[in-house]
């Protein structure tokens, strides 16, 4: 057996499922399915029956017998109650949402295993929106103690590939590993020293552990091997470029950087903006190469900093470039761009994965002659085929769907490595900026541009739904326009689009064509249709633009002036901040306006609270790593900092710690890794770094 094998090849899979498998959760060999770990765990050898249920704290499992089905209320307000039993008592699930879909895939006299957060309500226990799985009571008995629950999404589940079915496949590939397969890729010594189980008895157990201490031993040996090899990266690169790379040098400041700083600045800078641009001149002119991150809040000017930079890099005689990680960013980087520089008779070119063909030569061309030296585009900059004749700084914008690896990847681009800019506004408290992005330094951009109006933030129930939607037409009939944002959520897709389109029907309603035009954009949507969706709002064509987070980062539209977030307990901190920043960057007044049920968890109130008193992205920060303590796993993964396996570098953070530890010291002493102890961590990294469609996501 060869864990690369394509997907394709194991018992069960077959094309169809193969491809499924491929496009929705980037499962492409055996080895991809081995890595594919389980978010949680049911704990099947603990059913609770509904007299046993205590208090809201702790998720439940029980095993009921669905009996009625009522809705009741009206409006937004409708939800629907579910009675079930078990032979000690009756209970209510209750869902807001969905409840068509939810009675035509029940079964009155069924049995369901049903795992939820009780709630108690006028003195009883109900679970809204539990998880719920129908269970044959013969295969019930059988099988583990601990049952994997995998991601997935809907395309798949209708497949048959929902977590049950991965979890068939898992089982089928642990139980067919020939012994010995699964190499270790750590050293014997840390392995002893940290108490680490094998790396494959890691993976045998993750999926199938047979008890909780075995399960933890599994988690923690694989979260340090995540981390342990997150560093290693980490401090190879730092060790590389302090050592042996020289940086290309920008000694002066150019035509082309004082022509535009003295004559076409639209603005003046603010005093953040200024001290990191020095910053910058100063790593530059060093001949040093410069590894740096630019934090700065939404909204704060980023942009405008990278194009000086950039400016710098030509009247020194270099290339530049700017990433983004969206066709629609990169456009909208290129149209600002293009316009700021006019007077400066300086081409700008945009290449993303749409540019057509013979567009596409041309630039090619053009990077490798030099005619051309300023590029902005997508993840398609980092192809091989695109050449540069001198280039001298790439800009990475909004770092956190960048990797390290990805970045290296850049630097093969030049025969000395360009200097590295990245900018990102995911607010990280700065020590784990540290940790994680350990190989740069760190400029903060700490202050926002003058005669901005804080936004306003307003958190409303979705009872209030009239009034606010009075409120968009207020805003609207001044000239402003209106974001409205669903979440949508992997485990709950259906029901997720579902919202989002009773929510579209109902908007339409009340804004009807022609007075009115609406866009909108999700992840269904083709590409193409996307971006034209946006630029018809950008260009003012429609006054509503209903979308799902897919708007999330760096789109500017400084007409914008209400941000009206759906559902916004459903969001983590840092992505309603995400979210927010999308309005308030013109003169006028800005508002969100946060729409929640009535019935809110602790934790959701203080989200809420929290978005309603500050506007600060770093005391926003502070908050969501207090309040993500333990539990949740998959809360934090979905917000997005750094795209790990399993490690989540706010909870982990002591495994974090020593995983650093013993990355730095053994690079110290070995940084090629060559020493025979070093051995086994240096096979893993090749293995890694050939062509595997993984190895971003890693690092
Ligand atoms: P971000 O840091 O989120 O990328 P942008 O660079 O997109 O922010 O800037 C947000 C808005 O603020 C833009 O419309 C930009 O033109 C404007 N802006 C940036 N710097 C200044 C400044 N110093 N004075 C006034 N407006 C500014
Ligand atoms: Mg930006």
């Amino acid at each position: 057996m060869n864990l690369l094998q394509d997907i394709v090849y194991l018992k069960g899979v077959g094309p169809a499922k193969a491809e499924l498998l491929r496009d929705e959760l980037g499962i492409y060999t055996l080895r991809d399915l081995l890595l594919y770990f389980p978010f949680r765990y049911v704990d099947k050898s603990q059913i609770t029956t509904v007299k046993q249920i205590q208090g809201e704290s702790e998720p439940v499992q029980l095993l009921l017998e669905c009996v009625s089905f009522t809705e009741v209320g009206m409006g937004r307000a409708k939800r629907l109650t579910g009675r079930f039993r078990d032979s000690s008592g009756d209970i209510e699930l209750v869902w807001f949402k969905g409840a068509s879909w939810i009675q035509k895939n029940f079964q009155i006299g069924q049995t369901y295993l049903v795992y939820g957060k009780p709630a108690l309500f006028s003195g009883r226990y109900n679970i809204p929106h539990p998880e719920v799985e129908w269970v044959e009571q013969s295969r019930w008995n059988a099988g583990n103690t601990f049952k994997p629950v995998y991601r997935t999404t809907e395309k798949c589940s209708k497949k048959g590939l929902n977590s049950h079915g991965i979890a068939q496949l898992t089982r089928t590939l642990v139980s067919q590993l020939p012994a010995g397969l699964i190499e270790e890729n750590l050293p014997e010594y840390l392995l002893m020293k940290y108490k680490l189980i094998s790396r494959e008895a890691a993976l045998r157990e993750v999926h199938f552990p047979q008890d909780s201490k075995k399960l933890e031993s599994a988690r923690r040996r694989l979260k340090f091997e995540e981390l342990f090899f997150l560093q290693i990266q980490v401090a190879r690169q730092k060790v590389a470029l302090t050592k042996d790379e020289r940086g290309v040098v920008f000694e002066k400041v150019g035509d082309l950087f004082l022509d535009f700083y003295n004559n076409h600045l639209p603005f003046e800078l603010t005093n953040a903006q200024k001290r990191v641009v020095k910053e910058i001149r100063q790593d530059v002119a060093k001949g040093f190469h410069m590894n740096r991150l630019i934090q700065g809040d939404v909204g704060s000017g980023k942009t405008i900093v990278a194009i000086l930079a950039m400016l710098l890099a030509v009247d020194n005689g270099f290339q530049a470039c700017l990433m983004a990680p969206t066709e629609i960013l990169a456009i909208q980087h290129h149209q600002s761009m293009k316009e700021l520089l006019a007077p400066l008779n300086c081409e700008v070119a945009l290449l993303t994965g749409s540019t057509k063909t013979a567009e596409r030569r041309r630039i090619h061309q053009g990077l490798l002659e030099g005619s051309i030296q300023l590029l902005v585009g997508t993840h398609a900059l980092i192809e091989p085929v695109v050449q540069f004749q001198k280039l001298g700084l790439v800009i990475i914008d909004e770092q956190h769907r960048f990797g390290v690896a990805q970045r290296a990847r850049l630097w093969a681009k030049a025969t000395i490595p360009p200097h590295i800019l990245v900018m990102t506004a995911t607010p990280i408290p700065r020590t784990l900026a540290m940790t994680v992005y350990g190989d740069l330094d760190v400029s903060v951009i700490d202050e926002l541009p003058p005669g901005r109006k804080p936004i306003e933030t307003i958190w409303r129930s979705d009872s209030r739904r009239l009034e606010v939607f009075q409120f968009m037409e207020n805003e609207i009939k001044k000239g402003r326009q209106v974001y409205v944002v669903y979440p949508l959520i992997e485990e709950s897709e259906a029901l997720d689009y579902k919202d989002l389109q009773d929510g579209y029907d109902s908007i339409s309603r009340r804004f009807p064509r022609p007075q009115y035009q609406i866009s909108i954009v999700h992840g269904r949507i083709k590409p193409e249709d996307r971006d034209y969706e946006m630029n018809i709002f950008i260009q003012r064509q429609t006054q509503i633009m209903i979308a799902t987070t897919v708007i999330e980062v760096g789109v500017n539209v400084p007409n914008a002036s209400v941000m009206v977030i759906e559902s916004a307990e459903r969001f983590g901190l840092s992505q309603l901040h995400q979210l927010r920043g999308r309005v308030g960057r013109g003169a006028d007044q800005s508002y969100c306006i946060l729409m929640t049920g009535n019935k809110l968890s602790n934790e959701s109130k203080t989200r809420m609270e929290t978005m309603v008193r500050t506007n600060d992205g770093f005391e926003i920060a502070e908050v969501d790593l207090e309040l993500r303590g333990p539990g949740d796993i998959s809360g934090t993964q979905q917000s997005g900092v750094l795209q790990l396996k399993i490690a989540d570098i706010v909870k982990d953070q002591s495994i974090l710690l020593v995983a650093r530890e013993c990355a730095l010291e053994m690079v110290e002493e070995d940084a090629t890794l060559s020493l025979p102890k070093h051995y086994s961590v240096r096979r893993y990294l090749d293995e890694m770094s050939r062509g595997n469609s993984d190895w971003s996501k890693i690092s």
